[in-house]
């Protein structure tokens, strides 16, 4: 079997940006699914990630037998270069391992030595679906998913801080109006159910420590990225005041590979780390991911506000994950998402039942693919 064609599709969402996927075509009549969303900043992003695909991650894979899966991603490895570039080899490197479990006959968790389970907690992030960014607005998404069974909601409330002015009264306002829609979700889900802040790296120091306080006062023990990753100074100064108050620190979301999280993992300053499937090097990289944080006592919850593919992708690498606390899913971003694949997105009491099917056992569907698919920039 040879790789022939690389398609990039990208499918219209909401204001927040569109889902791209990688489809890789094979001469025996096979093609594999990988996502490649969120690769930069700004609205360029898609059309610069699908360049790096067209341009380069083809003509490195074209020819190439998919279930060598390690060695086409050695061919790929000079292309993850900054965000945009881990993200499409991210993107093909879940294709790859879509053809090799369909090649198999196996689903891709059975590949990786799994299941440790076969249906995946998931915690709902109403981040991207809560256009209304009052403290009614997160409570009634937060009600809304707690009502469908999940038992921990993620709400991401500071908005529009600069943290160099965080402290001038515009941003301890911008803090505060934060704080409150925290306070409304813990009102809104009651004890029961876990309430996660990410902070966007939003914070400076004395006001990520002054925060974390009143997010101790709300119980809530998940601290997301209140400072910036690159400044592992800061995260390190962090790491025993938060512990001091019971709470974990969190983040790495955008890292690549092992080399990308090892820093962090020496330094000690992470109790939980969440790689991307779309953005870290992919299935088998999040794999050598958290085997490398395992050994540094480190828990893994894989970053996941995406779209259906790196949803079922996630989900193979979580199934075979004996270290895995939850898996992210972008709760209420869009009505149609269930059906955008076959078989559809399968979520029972915030649970995520993966498919049966070989390889990441599905397919996009193609008259919803055909309804909504956004040429305007497609190569
Ligand atoms: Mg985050």
């Amino acid at each position: 079997m040879r790789i022939t064609d690389l398609e990039v599709l990208r499918l219209e969402v909401n204001r927040r940006g569109d889902w791209l996927f990688v489809r890789l075509a094979t001469d025996a009549g096979l093609t594999g699914l990988g996502e490649a969303s969120h690769g930069g900043p700004g609205p360029a992003r898609d059309a610069i990630v699908a360049a790096i695909l067209k341009r380069h991650c083809l003509p490195a894979l074209r020819g190439r037998d998919p279930r060598a899966v390690r060695a086409a991603v050695a061919a790929l490895q000079p292309l993850a270069d900054g965000l945009a570039g881990a993200t499409a080899v991210s993107a093909c490197e879940q294709a790859l391992w879509d053809l090799a479990g369909q090649a198999a006959g196996l689903p891709v968790y059975r590949l990786l030595g799994g299941p440790v389970r076969e249906r995946i907690p998931l915690y709902a992030n109403i981040n991207r679906a809560t256009d209304d960014r009052t403290p009614e607005g997160f409570a009634r998404n937060a009600a809304a998913a707690a009502a469908e069974g999940f038992r921990a909601v993620k709400l991401a409330p500071f908005d529009g801080i600069d943290r160099a002015q965080v402290r001038d009264r515009e941003g301890r306002e911008r803090v505060r109006h934060g704080l409150a829609c925290v306070a409304a979700v813990r009102a809104a889900v009651g004890k029961a159910v876990d309430v996660l802040v990410d902070c966007h790296s939003r914070l400076d120091l004395p006001t990520a420590v002054a925060v974390a306080r009143e997010l101790q006062a709300l119980e809530v023990t998940w601290f997301e990225e209140p400072v910036p990753t690159a400044d592992l100074n800061a995260l390190a100064r962090l790491r025993p005041l938060v512990h001091d108050l019971g709470m974990e620190l969190i983040g790495g979301e955008r890292l690549y590979g092992v080399g990308g999280y090892w820093p962090y993992l020496a330094a000690g300053v992470w109790d939980l780390i969440m790689p991307d499937v779309k953005h870290c090097g992919g299935i088998g990289a999040m794999l050598a991911i958290a085997a490398a944080a395992e050994a540094r006592g480190v828990a893994v919850a894989p970053h996941n506000p995406s779209g259906p593919v790196a949803n079922i992708a996630s989900a193979q690498v979580a199934a075979a994950l004996p270290g895995l606390r939850a898996l992210e899913y972008a709760w209420g971003e869009a009505p149609w998402r269930a059906g955008a694949l076959v078989p559809a997105e399968r979520i029972e009491v915030g649970e995520l039942v993966l498919p049966p099917g070989p390889g990441l056992g599905i397919a996009l569907d193609e008259a919803l693919l055909a309804a909504r698919q956004d040429r305007r920039t497609a190569p």
